[in-house]
């Protein structure tokens, strides 16, 4: 943790101001091991390699708790990288563009391994700070650590240790996995300052309805018990289908006679959008639908609430890849 942080951070509890102490180890820019106290109610809050703790599994419920420690295993896992991340990032968050973040102080809710984070790092943010409950921290601190403005913390998103200091705050691909998704976006966007912006992005249920009612279940009662090993091997089958769909059918029928024959494929937008992908980040996009104890598909209506319930206003909702809905608003 860098010492810079401590400016954005808040008692989770009581928004009290926090103190370092105990510092035993450092590295010159990160304080490795140390403490973080609370002026006001004297709750302590530890730093251990590099992250500060504000939240640990074992005190959440079991499913919340299941689907941290089933991402984190792979994020952990799949550290690969792909240079189509930063494109990726701009069609969930659009019509945010790589210029916004020029000299904004940012926090993102889910930070998983920190690939946004060190984008957004890169595109010039004040700071930019990547929260995760998961055990994922590690590899996003590893990840972002010789960057200056980047910084990881470990927190649950109903309790984030931040100030209402942000000039912007993202979410894509994990409001959806919590248990009340509508409570979480509420929790991010509260940390926005006046006038600053919140972008998130979740699964629609709109056109989702093949997944809700044949994916889900297989999901919810096997797969995302399975040890996450053993679903690694076990989804290399879906995978490998979806995979030669995409490269042998969707990509060909796309690009012949204007697109004609691509539209009228089962769920074209998306296995379009994922057609140039190699086989590790289609691997890791089914795994990730199978590995989630928990996962809501929000509806148009619902997700438009979301923003009437934090105040926001000129509010852009756009459906993206027509699976799924990605929002922008000023709180
Ligand atoms: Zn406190």
């Amino acid at each position: 943790m860098r010492r810079r942080l401590l400016q954005y951070l808040a008692c989770p509890s009581c928004s009290g101001s926090l103190e370092l102490s105990g510092i035993t180890a450092s590295d010159g820019s990160h304080v490795l091991e140390g403490q973080l106290g609370c002026v006001a109610c004297h709750t302590s809050f530890p730093i251990t390699r590099g992250v500060p703790r504000f939240a640990t599994l074992e005190k959440l419920g079991a499913d919340e708790a299941a689907t941290a420690a089933n991402f984190g295993w792979q994020w952990q896992h799949f550290t690969q990288e792909d240079k189509r991340y930063a494109e990726q990032f701009l069609g969930w968050i659009a019509p945010v563009t790589l210029e916004f973040f020029e000299d904004k102080v940012v926090l993102e809710g889910g930070c998983g391994k920190g690939r946004h984070t060190q984008l957004v790092a890169a595109w010039g943010a004040a700071d930019v700070i990547g929260v995760d409950l998961s055990a994922a921290v590690e590899t996003a601190f590893a990840a972002t650590r010789h960057l200056d403005n980047a910084h990881i913390v470990q927190a649950d998103i109903y309790r984030l240790p931040i100030r209402k200091v942000m000039d912007y705050a993202f979410s894509v691909g994990v409001l959806h996995h919590l248990p009340d998704p509508h409570r979480g976006f509420l929790s991010l966007a509260s940390k926005v300052k006046p006038g600053g912006h919140v972008s998130a992005w979740v699964y629609g249920a709109e056109n989702n309805e093949w997944i809700t009612r044949w994916i889900n279940p297989a999901r919810e009662r096997w797969t995302s018990r399975l040890n996450p090993r053993l679903l690694l091997h076990i989804s290399k089958l879906p995978a490998a289908m979806v995979y030669l769909a995409t490269k042998l059918v969707y990509r060909p029928l796309n690009r012949v006679g204007g697109g004609k024959l691509g539209r009228r494929l089962f769920y074209n937008d998306y296995m379009l959008a994922i057609s140039d992908f190699g086989w590790r980040e289609q691997h890791t996009i089914v795994f990730d639908h199978l590995v989630a104890p928990t996962a809501h598909y929000i509806a148009a209506e619902e997700f438009e609430q979301w923003w009437r319930d934090a105040g926001a206003t000129e509010v852009s909702i756009q459906w993206h890849n027509r699976n799924s809905w990605r929002g922008f608003g000023r709180v």
